[in-house]
């Protein structure tokens, strides 16, 4: 395989940034989830397009792991910032940008009656399970097994679990960094996706002492895992029958999959929900909301949920824009980035039938995920027997050919990519496949 990333000599721009940034930044890399490309020193990005220290350009698939669906720099968000960074940018204290953002959730998502923000997704996670927790005076989590729900060590359980997994029929809580307190695992009970007789037993056995369950209604952290028909109505209806929370965790769905995320998408309604990503368009701004009777217990703090950054003038003001960006003109941009997605699972496919390449591509469209296997995924089970080692030599020499995904076969679309980058993307899968693997 040719190499096109790198430029030789003194010119090597990135290789050089890249050796200064191990000598200053533990393991050279501001956050664990960056190993997957990491000698990529990124110079500047406008619209689908990135490019790095060297001058090379990539069509961007990551978007930053999924916020910025507006893609790089667009101009409705530079102007809320600028106007903000003349206005001031936090208070600590209430201002008009974050009613207007506020009312701007609550109208966009069917569960919501309250909602606070809160700086990451993981913050967001964090305080709905806290709440579920004071609502209900219950201790115990179920999550499913391949969902992910932020880096706190309480709910960062069974994501990629690799082994001591148990069996797919009762799946055991996994810890998945050293560090984590071991005590964290008794309050956790894992489950199998789109496996609802399995459900009911374990909330038969332990429904009394479940607070909250918590799910990606659109999981995407392990591939795009479809969620089986009626699976959602029916968790609803048990949820309620055992008084748990039902919280819908929608960091990447919301704002993505729909405007209202995967309870609209899916027709159900949980009791709350989580969010950010592209809620934001890459300022770091997420939130979690509500049923008003869960969400009255943080009045007067007697529940807290606290954080000297929660709801800055400048990230309420560009979470603003963004959001009226999305529901202009009968959301034309969901419109277009699903159509775009839809043309690049379309493409994709075909181009693994001419090749025989044993892979296959599915999805929401507005994220297209392809499978290290002929079918698609239903479980985390089956992600673990799929050919990873395929899509990892795929995703490097995409990226050699200026296609930036994520490794685990991830393509995010944005507002900013068009016909040309679609077509272009799929011609260079089809280049990998003949040329490269
Ligand atoms: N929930 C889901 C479904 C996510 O995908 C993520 C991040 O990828 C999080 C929560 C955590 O969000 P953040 O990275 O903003 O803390």
């Amino acid at each position: 395989m040719h190499d096109e990333t790198r430029v030789s000599g003194q010119q090597d721009r990135s290789a050089g940034l890249t050796a200064r940034l191990a000598n200053v930044l533990a393991g050279g890399m501001g956050s664990g989830g960056r190993y997957e490309h990491r000698d990529l020193v990124i110079a500047k990005g406008k619209g689908a397009h990135v490019e790095d220290a060297n001058g090379k350009r990539y069509i961007d698939y990551m978007l930053a792991f999924g916020p910025l669906i507006l893609g790089h720099a667009p101009r409705v968000l530079s102007e809320a910032v600028a106007q903000s960074l003349e206005t001031g940018i936090m208070f600590g204290a209430a201002c008009e940008s974050e009613l207007l953002l506020a009312e701007e959730v609550v109208s966009s998502f069917p569960c919501v009656d309250k909602v606070r923000f809160t700086n990451s997704g993981t913050e967001a996670v964090q305080s709905a399970l806290r709440l579920a927790r004071a609502y209900t005076g219950r201790d115990k989590i179920l999550k499913f097994e391949g969902h992910f729900h932020g880096w706190a060590d309480n709910i960062f359980i069974s994501v990629k679990p690799v082994a001591h997994m148990g069996l797919a029929s009762h799946p055991k809580a996994v810890l998945m960094t050293p560090g984590q307190p071991k005590s964290v695992i008794d309050d956790i009970v894992i489950a199998t996706w789109n496996d609802f007789p399995g459900i009911e037993q374990i909330m038969s056995r332990h429904g009394s002492e479940i607070a909250a369950i918590i799910l990606e209604p659109c999981p995407t952290n392990n591939g795009f895992l479809e969620v089986a028909p009626g699976f959602l109505e029916k968790l609803r209806a048990l949820a309620s029958a055992y008084g748990s929370v039902l919280i819908f965790d929608e960091v990447v769905s919301g704002f993505r999959m729909a405007l209202g995320g995967g309870q609209e998408l899916y027709a159900t309604v949980p009791d709350l929900c989580t969010f950010g990503k592209a809620f934001a368009g890459g300022l770091p701004i997420a939130g979690f909301g509500g049923r008003d009777d869960i969400m009255s217990l943080l009045v007067d703090n007697a529940v807290s949920h606290l954080g000297t950054y929660n709801s800055g003038a400048l990230s309420c003001a560009g979470a603003l824009a963004v959001l009226r960006e999305l529901k202009r003109d009968d959301q034309a941009v969901l419109k277009h980035i699903h159509r775009l997605g839809k043309e690049l699972i379309g493409g994709f496919n075909q181009v693994f039938q001419e090749t025989g390449a044993p892979l296959c591509a599915a999805g929401p469209g507005a994220v297209v995920s392809v499978y290290g296997s002929p079918t698609v995924p239903k479980t985390y089970r089956d992600v673990l027997s799929h050919n990873k080692e395929l899509l990892a030599r795929i995703h490097r020499a995409l990226l050699h050919r200026g296609v930036w995904s994520f490794a685990r076969g991830t393509f995010m679309i944005s507002a900013a990519h068009d016909e040309d980058d679609i077509q272009e993307t799929i011609q260079m899968m089809k280049r990998v496949l003949t040329e490269d693997i």
